[in-house]
Order: C-alpha cells, then sequence, then structure tokens
C-alpha cells in the first residue's frame, strides 16, 4: 500500500487555567524543554507525519517560532496559525490552515499539544486504522458516572464499555473538513474532541484505536509530577 500523505495538527492555543500557572501548561519546562517540544518531536521524527500545522494564542505566533520551531529545528512544522477561544475554534483555524499547504494531506491527524507521551507506536496504529478507526483511547480505570446538576448518581454505565478518548484523532481530511464546516454553521456547545464532532454533524461511526496509559494529558499541578517520571523512564530506556 502506498504512504498516504499525513498532517498533524497540534494545538497549543489553549488558557490551561486548571494548571494554575501564570504560563501556559504547554510552555512549562521539563528537563529543560517546554512540554510542546516533546510533543512537537515525536511528529517531527515519526515516519507516518509529512508536515505539521501549529495552532498557537493569538499573538504568540512570533515567539514560538523562535524559541521553539527554530530553537529545535522542528522542521516539519509548516505553519504556526492563531487558534480561537475554544478547542474547536482552534481546530477550525487548523483545518482552514490547510489550504496553504503546497499538497494536501488524505489523512489528518489532530493533537493536543499537552499530549507530550504520543509516541511512533500510537501513530503507527492510528494510521494502520484510520480507514476504520479514528480516535486514541483506552479502556476507562476508573468506574465512571454519569451526575446531574446538584451531582447526584443518575447512572452508571457499564465500565467495560467506557473508554477515556485521547489524541490524536486521525480522520480522512474531507470528513473531518465537511464534518467542521458543518458544525461552525451552528452554534456549538460542549464539543470536546473530534470524534463527537464526525459523530453529530456527519453521522458516521467513529471507531477506537488503542492509545496508552502514558499519552497523558497535562491539565493539573499533578501531571507535572507523572510527567518527571515517565520522563525519566524514556531517558533510561533510550541513553542505556
Ligand atoms: O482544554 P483542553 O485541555 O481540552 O485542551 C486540549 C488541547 O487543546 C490543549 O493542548 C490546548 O492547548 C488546546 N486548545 C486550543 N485552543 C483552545 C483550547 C484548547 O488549542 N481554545
Amino acid at each position: 500500500m502506498d504512504k498516504k500523505k499525513c498532517t498533524a495538527i497540534v494545538l497549543s492555543a489553549g488558557q490551561g487555567k486548571r494548571m494554575g500557572t501564570a504560563i501556559q501548561k504547554q510552555y512549562i519546562e521539563l528537563s529543560g524543554k517546554p512540554i510542546i517540544f516533546y510533543t512537537l518531536d515525536a511528529f517531527q521524527k515519526s515516519a507516518i507525519i509529512d508536515d505539521i500545522v501549529l495552532v498557537v494564542g493569538e499573538g504568540q505566533e512570533n515567539w514560538v517560532r523562535d524559541e521553539i520551531i527554530e530553537k529545535y529545528q522542528l522542521t516539519k512544522v509548516r505553519s504556526i496559525i492563531p487558534g480561537g477561544k475554544e478547542r474547536y475554534d482552534s481546530v477550525w483555524a487548523g483545518l482552514r490552515g490547510l489550504h496553504a499547504l503546497k499538497e494536501q494531506p488524505e489523512y489528518v491527524f489532530i493533537h493536543d499539544g499537552a499530549r507530550m507521551f504520543v509516541d511512533e507506536q500510537i501513530l503507527t496504529r492510528g494510521y494502520e486504522n484510520v480507514e476504520k478507526f479514528g480516535v486514541a483511547g483506552m479502556p476507562s480505570k476508573d468506574t465512571v458516572k454519569l451526575v446531574d446538576e446538584d451531582q447526584f448518581a443518575v447512572n452508571t454505565p457499564p465500565r467495560k464499555l467506557i473508554w477515556a478518548v485521547q489524541t490524536p484523532q486521525i480522520f480522512k481530511a474531507d470528513l473531518i473538513e465537511n464534518a467542521y464546516a458543518k458544525l461552525m454553521e451552528e452554534v456549538p456547545d460542549n464539543i470536546t474532541d473530534d470524534a463527537m464532532v464526525v459523530e453529530q454533524m456527519m453521522k458516521v461511526p467513529v471507531k477506537l484505536y488503542e492509545g496508552s496509559y502514558e499519552n497523558i494529558k497535562i491539565t493539573t499541578p499533578e501531571d507535572l509530577e507523572i510527567a518527571k517520571v515517565f520522563l525519566a523512564k524514556r531517558k533510561e530506556k533510550y541513553h542505556k
């Protein structure tokens, strides 16, 4: 099978309010490098990914270009574009940014910049399964309850059917572009991932493929402690 062109849209325009730091979480340094560097480097080194569109906070484009992309020679980053208020605004900006590429991708990998432990195994599984499967995730280790506004449990779905969704979320380019174009004609509400846009707008079933329990989204301060442990483990593995 011919290798299909794959473009990653990496999202780095969030405010990271749950981290409680002045600096946005994706720019916090671990082992001397910003979190977003580790994320981008996984795509940079990947044999699957051809190029990257990076979505950043409005007004941060030049700083990111100088201090991250050029400094660490992340040559697959073709454009750095401003995102929007909500995650879906940033994804939409990234999708529109694809049109400036010389060659349009067959597959688009949408990825949270804060998931710095994405690796080649996850990208490979995603690429191999993209015709049928779209979204990285893992079975939930916890029992999950649906609660009402007053925090009373309403429903407890069977745990074996609950998966925690991750990224990359991978789609054929025309499918995800059409889904988002349709979404943006409406007033989007409660849109927290890309699969739900495809499910709801296109009525196309989306199947999950296995991500990894290490593919965490750095969100709250304790995630930084976990990330330090994972990074140290990686260093040991590659520098033996
Ligand atoms: O808010 P959440 O943790 O779900 O964000 C997931 C990813 O989406 C993060 O990497 C964040 O930087 C990005 N994001 C974005 N634009 C927004 C909100 C989030 O690029 N408006």
